[in-house]
């Protein structure tokens, strides 16, 4: 790739994935703010997007809009199949309600130095499929809810993303991968992010990550 500017992707910092109210709260999810606001303020990074995740209220991510016994949030799974092609599906685990358009929950929290943000992309629209990557859904025959992620940073001749933000096993990890697939040199700051499961979750995710040619490096890594 020929495309020369840098990004900096903040995955999904919203009230509902940090402490103390969020349905959803990442643990430390507000202690990486003060770092990423620094790497906002950095000269390196030519574009700067932030994430919503941006749920209609009947999402199928969310446990209560499921069946007994099948409803538990953070133990029950769902099978979510492409509408434009039932023979591609997969598991996804059911979560509690959380990121509702125009919810308190939804809003990036306000430590974040919004005004250094150019760019906020929504993700997770449409109900019928779950969407952690804020560049796709996991359907690829064919590809099913694109966001504008990938023609915004197209168009800005992006050629190296950065993600941070909430949380590392999942949205962070799904975007880093999604970017790595559309061609994008990858890389994950590891102080500006925050996991789910800080423990064995963290550690296989960032192995799977870096089988995929994601480099992980710290926010002093790259101010020097
Ligand atoms: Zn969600």
């Amino acid at each position: 790739m020929t495309d020369s500017k840098v990004a900096l992707l903040i995955v999904d910092l919203q009230e509902d994935f940090c402490p103390p109210n969020g349905s959803l709260a990442v643990s430390g999810g507000r202690e990486i703010v003060p770092i990423i606001n620094g790497l906002l303020a950095s000269p390196i990074f030519h574009v700067k997007v932030a994430t919503k995740d941006w749920h209609p209220a009947d999402h199928i991510s969310f446990a209560t809009n499921h069946p007994e016994p099948n409803n538990r949030p953070f133990e029950s799974f769902a099978k979510i199949v492409n509408p434009h092609n039932p023979s591609e599906s997969y598991e996804t685990r059911l979560w509690p309600v959380h990121c509702v358009q125009d919810s308190s929950g939804a809003n990036l929290i306000p430590e974040l130095d919004i005004a250094r943000v150019d760019k906020v992309i929504e993700k997770g629209q449409d109900k019928r499929v779950e969407m952690y990557s804020a560049f796709c859904s996991p359907f690829e025959n064919p590809p099913f809810a694109r966001s504008e992620l990938p023609g915004y940073l197209k168009d800005n001749a992006v050629g190296k993303v950065y993600v941070v933000g909430l949380a590392m096993d999942y949205c962070v990890k799904a975007t880093a991968e999604d970017a790595v697939k559309e061609g994008f040199t990858t890389f994950v700051v590891e102080d500006a992010t925050k996991a789910v499961d800080p423990g064995e979750g963290w550690t296989r995710s960032k192995a799977e990550m870096e089988s995929k040619g994601i480099r992980f490096v710290s926010a002093e890594d790259i101010k020097g």
